[in-house]
């Protein structure tokens, strides 16, 4: 049976910026910062993850029991 597991979202620093909300960025050969996209600005962002299992029944039919 497919089954859907689904995380609740976490707050997590931002990769994008480390957590300053910034990012460094290059403009007509000049320096500046920006707003990190990811985060707006807030230095933080919230992860949230699906996952989809596929349990099947495990039958051993070739496998014969050492118990003999
Ligand atoms: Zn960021």
């Amino acid at each position: 049976m497919i089954q859907e597991v689904e995380k609740e979202p976490k707050v997590a620093l931002c990769r994008n910026c480390r957590g300053t909300g910034k990012v460094a960025v290059k403009k007509l050969l000049r320096k500046t910062t920006e707003i990190c996209p990811q985060c707006n600005g807030s230095g933080r962002v919230t992860v949230s993850c699906k996952m989809t299992l596929d349990i099947r029944p495990y039958n051993p039919k070739v496998v014969q029991s050492a118990n003999e």
